[in-house]
């Protein structure tokens, strides 16, 4: 079931979450040799910022800069509108992408499994500990990441967290280089699978649950114009 959207988008229901659709937004480059885009939000349901940005530059119709851009606004609609982290039988999706066993979690792999590779990942999360904006980078060795620049988009909203420890994690200027260890990890989250199934550029963004709504809205809008700007080496 797919229907033309603005911009050049093609919308997609690639699943359910109690009656509540899974939308995926596939929009093909505009030129030959663009480079590919993937976005998620809204995996976790009491973390709204993320899908109200993406759904916004939908309604907008921004062009991505013309990448190859396929996105999922919303993961989890239904905990979304009960503004639930994890879904109605209280399984938290993120840890489901090494050997899912939600419904919602397939349906989303079985939306990628025809994806190819991507050129660079983003999935877009908030923290009700954070105390500003971080970010998690996993960058496979060789690769040039983006997370200062990423950042600082966002610091235009909301600064970095500057705390030396983040979620258990070393944490410098709100950057995090996670060690990947994902053969041990039996919970893979969605960032995990993407960066050894699709993708050698991973970002997951996170903004402080505790800030007003319009300005974690506004981190996660920078950030993603931001990425767009830098994949597509164009100017604005
Ligand atoms: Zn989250």
């Amino acid at each position: 079931m797919s229907q033309r959207w603005g911009g050049g988008f093609v919308r997609e229901i690639i699943g359910w979450q109690r009656g509540q659709p899974i939308l995926c937004f596939r929009r093909a480059a505009v030129s030959d040799g663009a480079r590919r885009l993937y976005i998620s939000a809204g995996i976790h349901g009491d973390e709204p910022a993320g899908p109200i940005a993406l759904a916004a530059l939908l309604e907008e119709g921004f062009d991505f800069c013309g990448l190859d851009a396929v996105l999922f606004p919303a993961l989890a609609p239904d905990a979304l509108v009960a503004g639930s982290r994890t879904n109605i039988v209280g399984i938290d999706l993120n840890r489901d992408y090494r050997d899912p066993q939600t419904d919602e979690a397939r349906a989303h792999l079985v939306a990628l499994s025809g994806q190819g590779d991507f050129d660079l990942a983003i999935c877009l999360h908030e923290d009700w500990e954070a105390e500003g904006s971080y970010i998690y980078e996993v960058v496979r060795a060789g690769r040039i990441g983006m997370a200062k620049a990423l950042l600082g988009a966002m610091a235009s909203h909301i600064g970095p967290d500057g705390r030396d420890e983040i979620d258990g994690h070393r944490a410098e200027g709100g950057i995090i280089r996670p060690g990947m260890r994902a053969a041990e990890r039996p919970d893979w989250p969605e960032a995990i699978f993407l960066f050894e199934n699709h993708c050698p550029i991973v970002y997951t963004l996170e903004t402080p649950s505790g800030f007003v709504l319009d300005r974690r809205v506004a981190a996660h809008r920078a950030a993603v114009l931001r990425a767009c700007e830098i994949l597509a080496g164009c100017a604005r």
